[in-house]
């Protein structure tokens, strides 16, 4: 995600080769099956409720057994008693423009083959579907469930949520728990983004009003009207989530980046082919850099959204809230986690700067080699330590102590604006620092490494540190001084 909270450009102003990735999904032309997960999500809309049906097939890829399932339910977080809300209060004027009021998710029914599974809501928030499976599911096994489940939508500017312009509909559907020597149940922590899941293949099918054009991951496969209403249907292969847009104000202008189309979905922009070309631009300075992207599709959606934007796989939010170079920053910022969140993945409970830091430096890569813009490496790293030193400044008088430990969880932080400092700022300035220590050649070669070999998979934050110490460049100690919170800026 994007906090736009004035850093970098806001701040500055008041701030090829291509590298193949092992891809195996046939968004990306390649046709391979593989052995993951599979969702058939069905839904239809109608006003602010979603009735859906999920056949979700279970292939196990883990090294152990499994007789339970664990499903996130992210929207349930926006239920009247929710003990952790999903949304920050000093936001809540701006979330909740008609006033306070609340969402939330019924699972109805769990079943297989035909008969009825025991399942429970659990986890510390009520945010775990917890499924009891018939027989033990063995490594390089499968297993098909159906569940029937319904969310209502809160009136709220958030990744799910319905709004004056949007529906935003992210995170609503029992998605699988990320798996790390077990399930990883995620809190909808208001700071952050409070993720983890792995790589599946989606089938999803959305029906409602025929009015609503439906900006979604992945490709649409069909597109049927019956009685008003329009059947879409999506396809989105080897990606970790699943994400839409719904309106009835979408315009849309196209470009092609290598066996990439970019979409643009846009209601209030004067200058669309601008912002299309920042999306552009990028995903070509990224290819260049990093890798190929390996998605057929992308699709860049300006919507209600509180915070600057929100990345998901192929398809990013953009806050219409935001005007001129800044919103083309979240652009740049958004599609560069196409390549460090959707493509390498991290817990983004645990690890978040993991891929803040890296969007957030790849951000001072385009601008870098983008100079009409009017920013350079030097100015946007500036005002990222002028703006990190006195965050350690504030906290240190106010506080006594300041902690800038990284690998903490988003639970670990007390404000969005220490953990902006940390997960963002500190670990842009140190990779620019890691750049300058080890030189252009030794720093471009180790993120071309890290995104080929941990593509599609999720990374821990000593793989890129081992990244680095297999090219011998002796850098362990420079990203344990980082890690640990000694090092100086
Ligand atoms: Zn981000």
């Amino acid at each position: 995600m994007k906090r736009f909270l004035g850093f970098i450009i806001a701040i500055a102003v008041c701030l090829s080769t291509v590298f193949a990735v092992g891809c195996s999904c046939s968004s990306c032309g390649c046709g391979q099956d593989s052995n993951r997960s599979l969702y058939e999500i069905e839904c239809e809309l109608s006003g602010d409720t979603l009735e859906c049906t999920q056949q979700f097939t279970f292939y196990n890829n883990f090294e152990n057994s499994v007789k339970q399932l664990k499903f996130n339910l992210f929207a349930n977080a926006f239920r009247k008693d929710a003990k952790y809300s999903p949304i920050l209060s000093q936001h809540i004027s701006l979330a909740y423009p008609n006033g306070i009021n609340y969402g939330e998710m019924t699972v109805k029914s769990v079943s297989q083959d035909g008969s009825a599974l025991g399942f429970s809501i659990g986890g510390e928030d009520c945010n775990v579907l917890i499924v009891d499976l018939k027989e033990e599911v063995f490594p390089d096994e499968s297993v098909t469930i159906n569940m029937a489940w319904t969310v209502k939508l809160a009136d709220v500017v958030a990744r799910t949520g319905i709004n004056a312009d949007t529906i935003n509909l992210a995170n609503f559907y029992p998605i699988l728990c990320g798996y790390d020597n077990g399930f990883y149940e995620c809190v909808y922590y208001g700071i952050g983004d409070p993720y983890f899941s792995d790589c599946a293949d989606y089938v999803v099918k959305v029906t409602a009003d025929e009015n609503l054009v439906v900006a979604g991951g992945g490709k649409i496969t069909s597109e049927s009207k019956n009685k008003g209403k329009k059947t879409t249907e999506f396809s989105l292969s080897n990606a970790r989530s699943f994400a839409m847009v719904l309106s009835s104000k979408f315009q849309t202008i196209s470009a092609n980046v290598g066996n990439t189309k970019i979409t643009y979905y846009y209601y209030d922009d004067e200058s669309p082919d601008k912002s299309l070309n920042f999306a552009k631009t990028s995903m070509q300075l990224f290819n260049n850099t990093f890798g190929a992207y390996p998605y057929s599709t992308y699709s860049v959606v300006q919507t209600k959204f509180v915070q600057g934007g929100m990345e998901f796989p192929t398809i990013t939010f953009i806050s219409d809230n935001i005007e001129g170079t800044a919103y083309g920053e979240v652009i740049v910022h958004e599609t560069a986690h196409q390549w460090w969140q959707t493509v390498v993945g991290n817990n983004e409970v645990e690890y978040g700067f993991l891929d803040e830091g890296l969007a957030e430096y790849s951000v001072v890569w385009y601008f870098e080699n983008f100079p009409e813009h009017g920013y350079t490496r030097k100015s946007l790293i500036n005002s990222a330590e002028q703006t990190y030193r006195v965050f350690c400044s504030v906290v240190d008088r106010l506080e006594g102590k300041v902690n800038t430990e990284m690998l903490r969880s988003l639970g670990e932080f007390s404000t969005e604006y220490e953990y902006v400092n940390i997960a963002y700022l500190k670990t842009c300035v140190m990779y620019d620092y890691l750049r300058t220590t080890i030189g252009d050649e030794n720093f471009f070669k180790g993120l071309k490494k890290y995104y080929s070999q941990y593509a599609f998979t999720n990374a821990g934050p000593y793989d890129i540190v081992g990244i680095y110490e297999k090219l011998g460049l002796g850098t362990n100690g420079f990203f344990e001084s980082f890690y640990s919170g000694k090092a100086i800026i």
